[in-house]
């Protein structure tokens, strides 16, 4: 008999476990059924129209949002259980979002700093060397002491990629990191992205930069009007294995 090659990725109990989540803001359905499943080390891009769902859905995992259906479990706990805190959850998932909201009056260290040191209780000294630290990852380590009007937009970025990355999460959520971004900066936050990525983090990313996707996606996801129409790997998604639904999307936006 053949053996059985298996892939651990794909055997093994999913980081994130979306399961038929139903989203309603007043009459509206915005998620319709959606599920979706992140293994540990897995980064999977999320992409589809404009008003499809897709802040919406990364919002109900960081409990930003409610759900009204289905469920999301993140590690063994069903994070949708009405005795959650949010924040606790909120501590092991970075997100990051379109415009970098970056405190003004604290320098690029000291936007690092603020949660490792409120929320954990860090010294200012060990908050300070991680900050340093993590500048370095994302390519500013000569920025500590900059201020955010005096970063240019993607280094604001990346300054906000690492203040999510100072509390240690095990899942980072991006949501159009690079929509607001001149061309020029937007290579130097997907380089650092897909730099963590291949270093093995969880991520959902929400882009149209499907060269990133290329590099670093596990798997697409396409939504559509709050459904999930197409979850496929890398591989079979660029091999031209899509539905008409997803290739209309593609045609339109490459
Ligand atoms: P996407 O991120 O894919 O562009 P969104 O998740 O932002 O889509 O929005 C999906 C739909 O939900 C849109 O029709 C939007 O207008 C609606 N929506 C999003 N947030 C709210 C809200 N807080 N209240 C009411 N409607 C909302
Ligand atoms: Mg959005």
């Amino acid at each position: 008999m053949e053996p059985i090659t298996v892939n651990p990725l794909t055997t093994a109990k999913p980081m994130l476990e979306i399961i038929g989540i139903d989203k309603f803001f007043g009459r509206n359905h915005i998620l319709k059924n959606c599920s979706i499943n992140v293994h540990k080390g897995e980064t999977v891009v999320l992409i589809g129209p404009s008003g499809s769902g897709k802040s919406t859905l990364l919002r109900c995992v960081n409990l930003l949002e409610p759900v009204d259906g289905g469920a999301i479990f993140f590690g063994n706990q069903e994070i949708t259980a009405a005795e959650v805190v949010p924040h606790r959850i909120r501590q092991e998932i970075g997100m990051v979002f379109q415009n970098y909201e970056l405190f003004s009056h604290l320098s690029a260290a000291e936007n690092i700093m603020l949660a490792p040191m409120t929320v954990l209780g860090m010294s200012r000294a060990d908050a300070h060397d991680i900050a340093l630290e993590l500048l370095g990852k994302v390519r500013i380590p000569d920025k500590a002491d900059a201020f955010p009007d005096e970063l240019s937009g993607g280094q604001q970025q990346r300054v906000a990629i690492a203040r999510a990355l100072a509390m240690k999460p095990k899942l980072m959520l991006y949501d159009e990191p690079t929509s607001a971004l001149d061309p020029e900066m937007i290579r130097e936050v997907l380089d650092v992205m897909t730099d963590l990525s291949a270093e093995g983090m969880t991520s959902v990313v929400v882009t149209h930069e499907m060269g990133f996707a290329k590099r670093a996606a596990n798997r697409i996801v396409f939504m559509e009007r709050g459904e999930i129409i197409e979850n496929a790997t890398g591989r079979d998604f660029f091999g031209g294995d899509v539905s008409e639904r997803a290739q209309r999307f593609l045609d339109q936006i490459l």
